[in-house]
């Protein structure tokens, strides 16, 4: 059987992985400045990830959410204090997707509404629901086309305010930093406007921190940068670094039902071992605060590196976006094969985007910006 073809791959098997170096199968060695798309967050196999995952399997790696999964409760009280939201209720999923699909479910049921607000530049995710919130027309198959979901243009309070008279709105889903869209940053006075909107008008806000979040920025949500609290905050990729582990985060004012939300696999034990392994290991050795400064000292690196060929660098602690004046595919092409650095894209092909660990050194922000400079001359 073949594999279904869906992904433009590199020639490269990867087969060992230590915190950000990779080796493939030919003995090459790289950098990972892209961390397997904003997912390594304490680096590839950490000790203490390892330790956790296989203490946890040869215990118990699996039983479903109907009984008493302790390792669950334990995550929800360590993530309410690194995340400072401790009066919220965590739901476990698998995957990015379904934590939006969850948390838009959640907001309609909540308030009984429809119509779901959702911004230009957006990416939630390629289920049902997150895939219609999100604007790239051409991953909507026909199926999931729906009248449910107006976009309004990311940063326009403008638009947003009409959207809101015109529309019986649910609820908001935003990226207080766009990934996929190219590491827009949000406004504060943008993000006030819509917890302000959500209020008067009934209306939910959802916080998608699938990429920005769980440390990446800084701050453990990309939002906390502007005071602004959401009502849900959406998260995967790095709250399991490399597990599948998707989660939302959900505020008091909600009431939960047996049987409204479900999953079978969201939550199991292994699940929470990967997830409680990225908290200790994110608490312990500050890495949030790493990201903060690591990400500050990338980012005022390379606004010194300003030239014709660089035109914006953008983003907050280490979500960055290098703005090229052309298409950056002949670089991201030459840092792998000169430079062996792993690096992203965005939907805009001028940019370049860096998702590192949060456990980068100086040292290796430093090489970076070497092969940077090399790949520019
Ligand atoms: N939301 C955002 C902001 C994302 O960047 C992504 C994936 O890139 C998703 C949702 C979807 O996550 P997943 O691929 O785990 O379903």
């Amino acid at each position: 059987m073949k594999i279904f073809d869906v992904y433009p791959i590199n020639n490269i098997n990867l087969v060992k992985a230590k915190d950000m170096t990779l080796w493939d199968s030919e003995q090459n060695q790289y950098m990972d400045m892209y961390g397997g798309h904003a997912v390594i967050s304490i680096g590839h196999t950490s000790d203490r990830y390892v330790e956790y995952l296989t203490k946890q399997l040869s215990d118990i790696g699996f039983y479903s959410n109907s009984v008493i999964i302790d390792q669950q409760n334990q995550l929800a009280e360590k993530l309410a204090r690194i995340s400072g939201k401790e009066d919220y209720s965590l739901f476990m999923c698998n995957s990015g997707a379904e934590a939006n699909e969850n948390a838009l479910k959640l907001a309609s049921f909540h308030n009984g509404k429809k119509t779901v607000i959702s911004f230009t530049g957006g990416f939630h995710g390629r289920t049902s629901l997150a895939v219609s919130a999100t604007d790239i027309p051409s991953i909507i198959a026909p199926v999931n086309e729906t009248d449910n979901v107006v976009f309004v243009e990311y940063n326009n309070i403008e638009q947003l305010t009409k959207a809101f008279d015109e529309n019986d709105v649910t609820a908001v889903i935003v990226e207080a930093i766009q990934g996929v869209g190219g590491i827009m940053v949000a406004t504060t006075e943008f993000l006030e406007a819509i917890r302000v909107l959500c209020d008067s008008h009934n209306a939910i806000m959802i916080s998608d921190c699938v990429q920005c979040g769980c440390g990446r920025t800084g701050k453990y949500f990309a939002l906390d940068h502007s005071g602004v609290k959401a009502d849900i905050y959406s998260m995967a990729k790095g709250i399991g670094n490399g597990f599948p582990v998707g989660a939302i985060m959900i505020s008091p004012k909600f009431t939960a039902k047996h049987g409204m939300l479900g999953t079978t696999f969201g939550g199991n034990h292994l699940a929470c071992a990967a997830a409680l392994a990225v908290v200790d290991e994110m608490s312990e050795k500050g890495l949030v605060e790493n990201a903060q400064i690591m990400g500050d000292y990338l980012i005022s690196e390379l606004k010194k590196l300003a030239s014709s060929k660089i035109l914006e660098i953008r983003g907050i602690g280490l979500m960055i976006g290098i703005v090229l004046a052309e298409n950056s595919q002949p670089y991201r092409a030459r840092l792998l094969s000169d430079e062996k650095i792993f690096v992203g894209s965005a939907s805009d092909n001028r940019i370049i985007r860096l998702l590192p660990s949060l456990t980068i050194t100086k040292d290796s922000c430093d090489k970076f910006l070497e092969s940077f400079k090399n790949i520019l001359k």
